[in-house]
C-alpha cells in the first residue's frame, strides 16, 4: 500500500538555522514545537522523511560522522519519530548532484523506496530550494518561515507545529 509522507528540510525546520553550516551537537538546537508536531503527524500515520543538503561535507568543513554524531542526536531528542533521512554532500564548486536541492533525485528515490503517495504527501522546507523538487515530483508544499512568499508555496506557516496542524486539517 502507498504511504504518505511529510518531508522535512532540517536547518531551519527541525533545528535552528544558524547561517553557518550545523555539525557540531552543541550548536544542534532543536525548534520549539518541533516534537510535538512530529507527534501531530506520526499520529496521522505519515512518514517522516528529513531530505538535507550537506555540502559541508564535500567542502571538508566537517566529516560523515560529525553529520552522523547529529542526526542521532536529533533523533534521541525527537523519540526517532524520524524514519529515514537522506542527504546530499556535494557542493557545486566540487561535484555536480541531482541529489542536491533544487533537484529532485533524493526525493525520487525516497519515494520509491517508500512507495510514497505523490498526491497525498507533503514538504516543509525554509526555503525556496527545498520546495521546487517537491513540486516537480508532485507534493504539495508548506513553506516555514514568517516574512518570505514563494510561488512554489502552497501554504505559508511560520514554524512546523504550525505547518503540521495545517496538514492534517487539509483533505
Ligand atoms: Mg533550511
Amino acid at each position: 500500500m502507498a504511504e504518505k509522507c511529510v518531508f522535512l528540510d532540517r536547518d531551519g525546520v527541525i533545528n535552528r538555522e544558524r547561517g553557518d553550516y550545523t555539525y557540531k551537537v552543541e550548536d544542534f538546537e532543536i525548534i520549539k514545537g518541533v516534537f510535538e508536531a512530529l507527534k501531530v503527524l506520526k499520529n496521522r500515520r505519515y512518514l517522516i522523511i528529513v531530505i538535507t543538503n550537506q555540502a559541508g561535507i564535500s567542502r571538508g568543513i566537517f566529516t560523515r560522522k560529525d553529520m552522523k554524531e547529529c542526526h542521532l542526536y536529533m533523533q534521541k531528542q525527537l523519540d526517532y519519530m524520524i524514519d529515514d533521512l537522506f542527504y546530499c554532500p556535494y557542493h557545486p564548486d566540487q561535484t555536480a548532484s541531482l541529489g542536491r536541492k533544487p533537484d529532485s533525485l533524493l526525493f525520487e528515490r525516497a519515494m520509491a523506496k517508500y512507495h510514497i503517495d505523490h498526491a497525498a504527501s507533503w514538504m516543509a522546507g525554509d526555503k525556496e530550494r527545498d520546495l521546487i523538487p517537491a513540486k516537480k515530483t508532485g507534493l504539495k508544499t508548506i513553506l516555514i518561515s514568517n516574512d518570505m512568499e514563494s510561488d512554489y508555496a502552497d501554504y505559508n506557516a511560520p514554524d512546523l507545529i504550525t505547518a503540521a496542524k495545517e496538514i492534517i486539517n487539509k483533505p
